[in-house]
């Protein structure tokens, strides 16, 4: 449900800012107009620049993209071999760059030059083949309506000059959305942003020079290779909190007056070898849910494993404890429920089966501590761990300092 409303918030807000962008276009065309020729020469600098930044990032779907948009805008400018017949089937053209969006969301980031980089190849030639093909299926039906050969089919005729991209274009553009929706990564909500401009040229619903939409997609791509390769470095991927790298930084922009806190669950080593490391990971994602909405002005973090960190800039002890009271109470009533929880004997699984489901809670144990005598931020951390300890010798599930 979380990554449901995350893609349509991804979506949403990569839809909204593209439309402004051609918006502010539309209305301004004073401002770019003259630099169309500096644009024209940036293109091609600027697309393998994002292609080769992709690829050292490991974004190698936004390396083909790019290089694909790339051999369009050399091929639309110089007169390379293969021009001619592009312009000749500009429709194979639209048909192709869908499908291979459609390809691409599909795919994983993997190493182009490796085994998978002769994959993804064959892939594109595929996509070619398809997109050819599906020109000369739309020839044969047409070719069968003109001979009146429909037979049961002949009440699809009025519809058959939707065939060739009005239905193509709807399909993708469906897929391309949910895909979005449900990954919720902003190279899905680029796939579909992109989507929409191939569709939104070929129908001539926008009429700027190809250039100019070609120069802002490539300048998006390289954004979504910064904000991705961003996350990458600074979120936990499980739980989706900044992680301890990010806690480092923040950590030098403190300034004198903060508090620490530490939280470990309980027992956690326990409840994965009584649930399984899946269910485990499971009910760190949820914990990790509730420290995220810590009250108080804090700022939470993955310190590694089953252990948190809170940081309160400019606030004391006394004005944080129940803030994080309210976060350990959260999580103790929280009641998780598990399916078909893993037992470790066999009775135990007949059980679990005739369960189908089981509700457990599970505790945390907080230490805090304030600085105090120029500390550094290092030494606060390990005052916080300190407390933890003692929280856990106190039996758990509190808040000490
Ligand atoms: P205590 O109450 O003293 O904190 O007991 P504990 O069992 O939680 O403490 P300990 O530090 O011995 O064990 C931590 C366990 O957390 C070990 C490991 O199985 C589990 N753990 C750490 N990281 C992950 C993770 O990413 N996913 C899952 N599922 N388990 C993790
Ligand atoms: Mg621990
Ligand atoms: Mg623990």
């Amino acid at each position: 449900m979380l990554q449901f409303f995350k893609g349509v918030k991804t979506t949403t807000f990569s839809l909204l800012m593209a439309s402004l962008c051609f918006t502010l276009l539309n209305y301004f065309p004073q401002v770019w107009t003259p630099w169309l020729s500096v644009i024209d020469m940036l293109l091609p600098i600027t697309l393998v620049v994002t292609a080769i930044f992709a690829a050292y990032f490991n974004h190698s779907r936004i390396t083909l993209l790019a290089g694909v948009l790339l051999v369009l805008s050399l091929s639309e400018k110089f007169a390379l071999p293969w021009s001619q017949w592009l312009v000749q089937n500009e429709t194979w053209v639209v048909l192709n760059n869908l499908f291979l969006l459609v390809g691409l969301s599909f795919l994983k980031d993997r190493g182009l030059l490796s085994i998978h980089g002769l994959h993804r190849l064959v892939v594109l030639a595929v996509i070619a083949g398809l997109a050819y093909g599906w020109l000369h299926f739309d020839a044969w039906v047409l070719n069968l309506t003109k001979q009146g050969e429909l037979g049961s089919f002949q009440f699809l005729a009025p519809w058959l000059h939707y065939l060739l991209t009005v239905i193509p274009c709807s399909v993708v553009l469906l897929i391309l959305f949910c895909r979005s929706i449900t990954q919720a990564s902003s190279f899905s909500a680029a796939l579909l942003n992109t989507c929409l401009l191939f569709i939104a040229e070929h129908y001539y619903y926008i009429s700027f020079p190809w250039e100019i939409n070609y120069f802002i997609f490539a300048l998006y791509y390289l954004l979504v290779v910064i904000v991705d390769s961003y996350f990458l470095a600074y979120r936990d991927d499980l739980t989706g909190l900044p992680s301890r790298r990010a806690l480092n930084q923040l950590a030098l922009s403190l300034g004198r007056k903060y508090t620490v806190a530490m939280l470990d669950i309980d027992h956690f080593k326990k409840f994965n070898d009584t649930f399984g490391h899946d269910i485990g990971d499971q009910v760190l994602k949820l914990v990790a849910a509730r420290i995220g909405e810590v009250k108080g002005g804090g700022k939470a973090f993955r310190y590694g494993g089953e252990e948190f960190t809170v940081v309160f800039p400019r606030k004391n002890h006394d004005q944080v404890i129940e803030a994080l009271e309210t976060v350990r109470q959260t999580i103790a009533d929280y009641a998780v429920t598990i399916r078909n929880p893993v037992r470790s004997n066999k009775q135990d699984r007949k059980d679990s089966v005739r369960m189908g489901t089981k509700q457990v809670r599970v505790t945390i144990s907080i230490g805090v501590a304030s600085r105090k005598n120029k500390q550094e931020f290092s030494e606060v951390l390990k005052g916080a761990d300190q407390a933890l300890y003692r929280a856990k010798n106190k039996g758990r599930n509190n808040v000490s300092k």
